[in-house]
């Protein structure tokens, strides 16, 4: 199994703490190679540095197997309810796989939290099943949205309310900025590559890096524009396909994330019979992975940030 640290840089001089996280999901450890990339190259480079940078591996026992959660999802767990459920059950031994990683997690977030900061920003990487799953996930605030649109990655808004017991909604509760980000497919090396230069581009954002002092730098934010060339900026969504693993839903081959769809479009199957699209918008995260709570989200172009 693997270590919970990836690697922590810095933590010398006054400046931001930027807490990353890899791995939530098991079946997605391109975060993790990402991250180990940046922690190679700050050692090799010895940049001056502003704060602190810490790495983490989420979902370890479910990266260790490469699926997605054992027990339940780990990023469904983050609400207070769930929180306080989990820290006061009587008997430790009797959680599950997840429960057992959110403690450590949250001990890990305890101990790191602490410190002079000038800010906590926290930053939860992630892939998707279907091709071209390029996006940030941010609540509500102008601050979180600047940190989704500096990654140049279109900004989704309103999935939170769909999904209001993931990483982004504790961020909310304990007062870090954050951001949830997207790079692309599970197993695609090029997820990989944008994880890192996401995190590079989120270190000079916050302060903790200045660009001429890391070799190339330049080539993370091409990296990442060249990434988002034709997709929107902004979308909000307006649809969730919420399923069980009894609905038995199977997905339509062939979407990817923001194809264009028409309401009534045929999206997939489940035991009832066809699942069709109940709004005109673009398709995120169609499920075409076994575990899942999710069939697809529809979401629309905005022309403008909602906040
Ligand atoms: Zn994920």
């Amino acid at each position: 199994m693997r270590e919970r640290y990836i690697g922590t840089y810095g933590g010398y001089q006054t400046g931001p703490l930027l807490f990353v996280l890899g791995g939530i999901h098991g079946n997605e450890p391109a975060g993790v190679f990402g991250l180990e990339k940046v922690f190679q190259k700050l050692e090799a480079q010895a940049p001056h540095f502003r704060g602190k940078l810490v790495g983490i591996c989420g979902n370890c026992r479910a990266l260790a197997k490469k699926q997605r959660f054992i027990d339940r999802d780990l990023n469904r767990l983050w609400s207070e309810r769930e929180i306080q459920r989990i820290l006061h059950s009587s008997s430790k031994e009797a959680l599950n796989s997840e429960e057992k990683e959110l403690l450590e997690i949250l001990s890990v977030i305890e101990k790191e939290k602490e410190g002079d900061f000038t800010a906590r920003v926290m930053m939860d990487l992630h892939t998707t099943s279907a091709p071209g799953g390029f996006f940030s996930i941010v609540t509500p605030k102008p601050r979180n949205r600047e940190l989704g649109t500096a990654l140049y990655a279109p900004v989704i808004f309103n999935l939170n309310n769909s999904l209001d017991s993931t990483t982004n909604i504790f961020m909310d509760n304990h007062g870090w900025q954050g951001v949830a980000f997207e790079s692309g497919q599970h197993d695609d090396i090029e997820s990989m590559v944008l994880h890192e230069a996401a995190v590079w581009v989120m270190l000079e954002k916050v302060g903790c890096i200045h660009r001429d002092d890391i070799d190339n730098f330049q080539q993370y934010h091409d990296l990442l524009a060249e990434a988002a060339k034709y997709l929107p900026r902004f979308v909000n969504v307006v649809y969730r396909h919420e399923i069980t693993p009894e609905d038995q839903f199977s997905m339509v081959p062939g979407y990817v994330n923001f194809t264009p769809v028409k309401a009534g479009e045929l999206l997939g199957r489940d035991r009832k019979g066809m699942v069709k699209a109940p709004k005109t918008g673009r398709i995120l995260m169609p499920l075409y992975q076994p575990q899942g709570e999710e069939g697809f989200f529809i979401a629309e172009e905005l022309e403008k940030p909602l906040i």
